[in-house]
Parts: C-alpha cells; structure tokens; sequence
C-alpha cells in the first residue's frame, strides 16, 4: 500500500488545510505537462493521495490500513463496488480500530485521584492545613518520565515502522480482508524502547507515598470534597498529572456539637447555681472564656456567647454563636444538714405547691425552639 502521507510530504497528523497545501504544492510539481511526461505516474499517485486524505471518510479508513483506492490489493478480496465504510461499519460497529488510528502516545494523561482526611473541629472553625499521605503515581526521578535508561531515546519499531499498527487478514462472510491492529512489538506506539528505566520498568513513573498539605477553608463542612489541581497521578511516561481530590470529614468534637455555625454544648450546674445565679468560665476554642448563669434559670435555658462559633464559609472573618444548654443537676443524696435546710427552704417557698400541680401535661420545654432540635443533637451525639 502507497504511504499517501509520503506521497505529499505531510506528516500523519497533517490537518486538512496542510494536505490541500501539500496537494497544490505536490501537484505543480509532478504536472506531466510542467514536470514531464515521465512523471505522469506520480502526478497520478499525488492525487490518488490528496483524494484519499482530503476525504475524512476515506483518510480514516487509510489510517485503519485499507486502501480506499486499491479494492482487490489493499482491502476487500472482490468486494470492490460496495461501501466500504458502510461494510467496516456493520462488521465492527464503532469499534474498528477505535484507537489504532496512528501510533499511540505512550505520554498519556495520569487519572484523578481520591484520598480522605479527617481534621477536628477547631480547624473547621477556623481553617488551616490538613496533612494528608497519599500514595499515587509520581514522575520516575530516575529517567523523569522518558521511561528509557541513561538518556537514551526510544527507537523507531522495526516491525510496523513506527505506524503502531500492524495488518492482519482476517476471514469474514464476503471472503477475506484486511484490518489492522496495534502492533504486538510495539504495543501501538510505534517505537521501542531498547534500555527501559531500571526503576520504573519503562513506564516513566513509579508508585510513591507523599503528605500534602491541604489548605482548610474556615468554616469547611462534614463531607467537603476538595480539589488540588495537577496533584493526581502521574500519567504514563510522565503523562500530565491528574487532580487529586479529598473528601474531608469534620471529627466529632468532644465539647461541641455544631449545628450549622453554630456550637451547642451543655453545661451542668447544681441547683444553687440555677436558683440565685452564676458566672463561671468555660472552655472554648478562642480560651477561657465567662458566662452568667442568671438567678432563676431553668433546665435547658440557654447561654450564648456571640462569635464564638464556626467562621461562616467565604465570609470576612464573621462567625456563629456558641450556645451553652443548662442541665440543672439535682442532687441524688443530700447530708442530714442539708435535708434540714431545703426542708426550711420547701417550707417557706412551697407551702402552695400542691395547687400549682400541672394538669395538661408537661409545658413545652422552651418557647420559640424547634421540638426536633434537641432529638437532632442527640443523633449527632449518638
Ligand atoms: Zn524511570
Ligand atoms: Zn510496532
């Protein structure tokens, strides 16, 4: 079969603009009537060419390795009147030589990769570096991706002459024909590679643990997936690398459960506290920080201490709140003293008691919170 792409001096990947370039230039040159009648042949083989490569149809059937040209020698065995694209098309669907059209690349592009870190809750609040060890595919750093040892160069496969592919008759319902298929030696590419990198074996590329350091955007969620451009495998004979991706989960802390922005966290005091009243100070990601306990709280009242929750996503710097719950603890066993004290207590503040009993039930807890509220807390306890 003629090397059209010779014939017109193009190299396989000429466009379409370059062949029809090729072709005028080509064509002039070899014109019998400029040239002479001795080159009348390949004034000839010059336009068989420019009609095969200036026809995608046709160009693809070529670079398959069927002459469109040349029915009984270069393809169908007496098949010659019918569609040939057609026929390629019923036999073997999209999948003719689906990637055989030409060597193959062996620089291919590395695939994206997926790692996973956990951080705490007070880089959610706000932000900071995650370290995360991932093992994917690097640049070897012995031959940095060439694949081959000492600097030396894949060499041109003696096989198919660097084509890729080879042809192959194969036997079908109209008789035989040619096809091709990626040559064995080569595997496709088209060139070999006589001394492979010892380290990487002649893959350009070796499988390596390394920790990157993943920037936290504050305020980050549960179950965040982040993307690090460029940070994925490396690809084939150092194939652009892929992006990695991390899926970033938010531990659960053990004072706080957040709740959007803000942080929830139950503090207990005694009844004393919840009857005439309190400060102290509580532990929070900023430090030590005071809250009022006032005179005649009730269990499941709240504190809340302004800004000192999780930094808002993509904000200037503005957070939630935290939001302490009181559980008032009621003492199970009391000193004989004490009896007698609260017993003066009950006295003097609970005579009427008996007529202030309850009788529809319990009172909602508090006004103006959702029921669900504290039922979703408990799960995120759970
Ligand atoms: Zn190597
Ligand atoms: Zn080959």
């Amino acid at each position: 079969m003629a090397d059209y792409y010779e014939v017109l001096g193009v190299d396989r990947t000429a466009s379409e603009d370059e062949i029809k370039k090729a072709y005028r230039r080509m064509s002039r040159k070899y014109h019998p009537d400029i040239a002479g009648p001795e080159f009348e042949d390949k004034f000839k083989e010059v336009n068989s060419a420019y009609e095969v490569l200036s026809d995608p149809d046709k160009r693809r059937m070529y670079d398959q390795g069927v002459d469109p040209n040349d029915p009984n020698g270069g393809g169908f065995g007496g098949a010659a009147g019918f569609d040939m694209g057609d026929i390629f098309g019923q036999f073997f669907g999209q999948s003719f030589g689906g990637g055989s059209q030409g060597p193959v690349p062996r620089t291919q592009p590395g695939r994206d990769s997926l790692a996973n870190v956990t951080i705490d809750l007070r880089t959610a609040v706000f932000g900071g570096t995650a370290h995360v060890d991932i093992r994917t595919m690097a640049l070897c750093p012995d031959c940095k991706g060439s694949g081959t040892a000492n600097g030396s160069s894949p060499v041109t496969c003696p096989d198919c002459k660097g084509r890729g592919f080879a042809q192959k008759v194969v036997r079908t319902m109209l008789g035989q024909m040619m096809t091709s298929a990626p040559c064995e030696r080569c595997e496709g590419h088209g060139t070999i590679i006589e001394s492979p990198c010892p380290s990487c074996m002649g893959h350009g590329r070796i499988r390596s643990k390394r920790s990157v350091g993943v920037s936290v955007p504050a305020g980050i969620t549960d179950d965040t997936r982040l993307r690090l451009a460029s940070q994925g495998e490396v690809g084939e004979c150092g194939g652009a690398a892929g992006d990695l991706y991390i899926d970033v989960h938010v531990a659960q802390d053990k004072t706080f459960v957040r709740d959007g922005d803000d942080l929830h966290c139950w503090i207990e005091i005694p009844m004393s506290w919840a009857v005439l009243g309190h400060d102290l100070d509580i532990d929070t990601f900023d430090g030590r920080r005071g809250i009022s306990i006032p005179a005649g709280t009730q269990q499941d009242d709240t504190v809340t201490l302004d800004g000192l929750g999780v930094t808002r996503l993509r904000s200037q710097g503005e957070r939630g709140d935290i939001i302490a719950h009181v559980v008032v603890v009621i003492p199970r066993k009391v000193t004989d003293k004490e009896r007698r004290l609260i017993e003066e207590f009950a006295e003097s503040h609970d005579a009427d008691a008996e007529s202030r009993h309850v009788s529809q039930g319990p009172k909602p807890r508090q006004a103006g919170k959702p029921r669900g509220f504290f039922s979703k807390l408990k799960d995120a306890l759970s």
